[in-house]
């Protein structure tokens, strides 16, 4: 079995103190998960709705679910009953989504706005201009059942550190701005999530509040 529980203390060791670790199950079988949640882990990112869906019916139910993929608008019912946070929000569409099924369901939904800033066509997300786009036209306000609780975001996949540490410190430049706008009362309005197995400790020197880290802890993902 791979060493999960040696791989998270060690992970964790390594953090800054107050960041937040979401350690990333995504493709990797349940026993791993069990393991990681007896060291200690209650955060766990998943990709997948079918994946998760399984995956949170057959483990503890205390532990906090954080969507960190793409979601199309069609399984947005599907997690809201039981999703503890969505952190891939790119569309204005998407959110009246979750606003609509959290209504439903009488929950109010933590989320995050994914910034697309990596110089690949690959990633997903906002660009800053759309963000800012989507923020100034008030309808989010409105929305009860949504918690705009920060920004989401992955560097690009690339060997030049400076580079990464660039969009790094573009996200949270970022942050400030569109704090100071529209959140500066709002204590909630705290998350900057960004940083991988392979860049993780570059993010916390820039400001990062949340890591989101798979390989580390579970090896090579089997897809
Ligand atoms: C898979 C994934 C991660 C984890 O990547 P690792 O390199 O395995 O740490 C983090 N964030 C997102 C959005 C992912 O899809």
């Amino acid at each position: 079995m791979y060493p999960v529980k040696e791989n998270l203390l060690k992970v964790k060791q390594s953090l800054h103190e107050g960041i937040e670790l979401v350690a990333v199950s995504k493709f990797h079988p349940k026993e791993y998960i069990e393991e990681a949640y007896a060291a200690g882990q209650r955060i766990f990112g998943e990709s997948r709705e079918q994946e998760l869906k399984q995956k949170h019916q057959e483990l503890p139910q205390d532990i906090k679910w954080h969507f960190i993929g793409h979601l199309q608008t069609n399984k947005v019912k599907y997690i809201v009953p039981y999703v503890s946070m969505i952190e891939a929000v790119d569309s204005i569409r998407l959110l009246r989504e979750i606003e609509k099924q959290a209504a439903k369901v009488e929950r109010v939904i933590d989320v995050l706005l994914e910034l697309h800033i990596a110089n690949e066509d690959t990633k997903s997300g906002m660009t800053l201009d759309e963000c800012r786009d989507l923020l100034s036209e008030s309808e989010w306000k409105s929305m009860s059942h949504i918690r705009i609780r920060g920004i989401m975001m992955m560097a690009s996949n690339v060997d030049d550190e400076n580079q990464i540490r660039q969009e790094f410190i573009t996200a949270a430049n970022f942050f400030d701005e569109i704090k100071a706008k529209y959140f500066a009362d709002n204590g909630e309005f705290s998350v900057r999530s960004y940083g991988m197995s392979g860049d993780y400790m570059i993010a916390q020197e820039c400001r990062s509040t949340m890591v989101r880290i798979g390989t580390t802890i579970f090896g090579p993902r089997v897809y």
